[in-house]
């Protein structure tokens, strides 16, 4: 395997020995995210609509690091 073939986390970096789940984006454009990021964002949506529903604003896009 050439290591341009290691598939990556777009948002973590993490190969995909480094997790259990990658999921690849729509299209062909090597896009891919990781089920720990996946998770990560599921805890972030979470609790902005929490936020969201205290009449707070919210702000995009929402910066994982
Ligand atoms: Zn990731």
């Amino acid at each position: 395997m050439r290591p341009d073939d290691t598939i990556r986390c777009s948002f973590c970096g993490r190969t995909q020995d480094q997790v259990r789940k990658m999921i690849a984006g729509a299209g062909n454009n090597n896009v891919y995210i990781c089920d720990e990021c996946i998770e990560l964002c599921s805890e972030i949506l979470e609790e902005e609509l929490k936020a969201r529903m205290k009449g707070r604003a919210l702000r995009w896009p929402i910066y994982v690091s």
